[in-house]
């Protein structure tokens, strides 16, 4: 049997489109990785009726129920009152409650006091759990074979909460649950309805043999994630799929057999050879350099980056002649050459990207449409230059510049 896992989302700002949930994604990868089923996720509004209903439910169906939000001090959070609902039982002082309130308020150098919040007060018969990012305690109420883990909304807290208590409760649960090791093949350069009916018809069935296939496109490229049908030894039976996969045509574009982003993997296959990269950004406004400082450890490889966003600043910061302006455009690929040598030239760096393009809504022709990217590029391969063509809103576009000049990078990088 399943361990059915159940997640309850607790939250108005959620149900009126404030804030977008990013807690379910977290708990639902975590889950699949340990071997238990994420069966559902449900968003409650903060209504106690509502709340106190839907987590009635949400324990019938499921085995280990968690929610999320409406722990905080304020009176829009309910979700102990709807658990004292949901018992009958009142919150009552629970003295390792304010053991560990007392710690957390210590850790910022404040002190509680019961006149602050009631983190102190749990429904009797509940367990308080540690918070390691924030200030209110998260608990857990524990029936025959069933539990309700309630933990705070915020992601960093509730992300560090699911780390420390989660698996503790899983495996109390379902002794026998046992990780569910995937294997993820990131692919770059086609889509996936070409992968699978013109590059190689057939290649679904012949990789789940191997075990269950799930096939997800990204902003540029496809993720095959495969897990083993069975109980498998893990080693081996990767073994078995690279072997399989490299024999066939799938096996030129593959960039990366793992999850890694793709900044990261950039940034540590760059950390790795001693080298670094700059970039001369127009119409991505830092996007990318933004990528690849949202990587720990960036700093060893990226000095920096120019954003030339107006022509001028192309002109006198990157000493694009004003002659390449004139004549070609800042979307050409003499312009985007220019912007290398001016940042090459600048940094000093062993990698350099430029990238130019026109993300619209306005400032399309039929020569150079909406979506128009003119990338170039100098690396100690070499140094070229490229026109692309992509579809989608401002927003969209900039996202496939910055994620194209990035596989750019890598291609000169492998
Ligand atoms: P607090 O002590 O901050 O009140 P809480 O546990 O009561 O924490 P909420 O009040 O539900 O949590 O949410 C606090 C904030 O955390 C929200 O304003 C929102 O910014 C963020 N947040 C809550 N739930 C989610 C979620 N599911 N996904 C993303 N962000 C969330
Ligand atoms: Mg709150």
């Amino acid at each position: 049997m399943t361990l059915k896992v159940e997640l309850v989302i607790i939250g108005d700002e959620l149900l009126e489109g404030r804030i977008r949930d990013l807690n379910g994604p977290y708990l639902a990868r975590v889950a699949h990785r340990e071997g238990a089923k994420l069966a559902r996720m449900t968003i409650l509004s903060d209504n106690i009726d509502e709340l106190v209903q839907g987590l009635k439910e949400a324990q019938e169906r499921s085995d280990l129920v968690i929610t999320s939000g409406g722990l905080g001090p304020t009176s829009d959070d309910r979700a102990k009152e709807a658990l004292s609902l949901l018992t009958g039982q009142a919150p009552i002082v629970n003295q390792d409650a304010l053991r560990i309130v007392k710690q957390h308020y210590a850790r910022i150098h404040r002190e509680w006091s019961p006149g602050l919040n009631n983190y102190h007060l749990i429904p009797s018969g509940a367990i308080p759990l540690e918070n390691a990012q924030g200030l209110a305690p998260g608990f857990l109420l524990r029936g025959h074979h069933k539990s309700l883990m309630m933990l705070p909304g915020v992601p960093r807290e509730f992300k560090a909460m699911i780390d420390q208590h989660f698996l503790l409760e899983l495996t109390r649960l379902d002794p026998l649950i046992s990780k569910q090791n995937s294997l993820t093949i990131r692919t770059f350069g086609m889509p996936e309805e070409k992968i699978f009916n013109e590059l190689m018809p057939g290649l679904w069935t012949k990789l789940e043999q191997f075990g269950k296939l799930s096939s997800l496109p990204q902003v540029m490229g496809v993720d095959l994630v495969l897990t083993p049908w069975t109980k498998v030894d893990y080693l081996d039976w990767v073994e078995n799929v690279r072997n399989f996969v490299l024999s066939t045509p799938l096996n030129k574009l593959i960039w990366q057999w793992g999850e890694q982003e793709l900044a990261q993997f950039i940034v540590e296959l760059l950390s790795a050879r001693g080298a670094n990269v700059s970039f001369a950004e127009s119409c991505t406004g830092g996007l990318v350099s933004s990528m690849i400082t949202d990587i720990p450890g960036s700093s060893r490889v990226f000095p920096g980056s120019l954003i030339c966003y107006d022509n001028k600043v192309k002109e006198q910061d990157l000493l694009v002649p004003q002659e390449i302006l004139d004549l070609h455009g800042a979307v050409s690929l003499e312009c985007a050459e220019a912007m290398a040598i001016g940042a090459k030239n600048h940094f000093q760096t062993d990698f350099v990207l430029a990238l130019s393009g026109i993300a619209g809504p306005g400032g399309g022709s039929d020569k150079k449409p909406v979506g128009t990217l003119a990338l170039a590029w100098i690396s100690p391969k070499g140094s070229g230059s490229e026109m692309f063509k992509f579809h989608g809103n401002r927003l969209d576009l900039k996202q496939r510049f910055a994620t194209r000049a990035l596989f750019k990078l890598l291609e000169q990088l492998l």
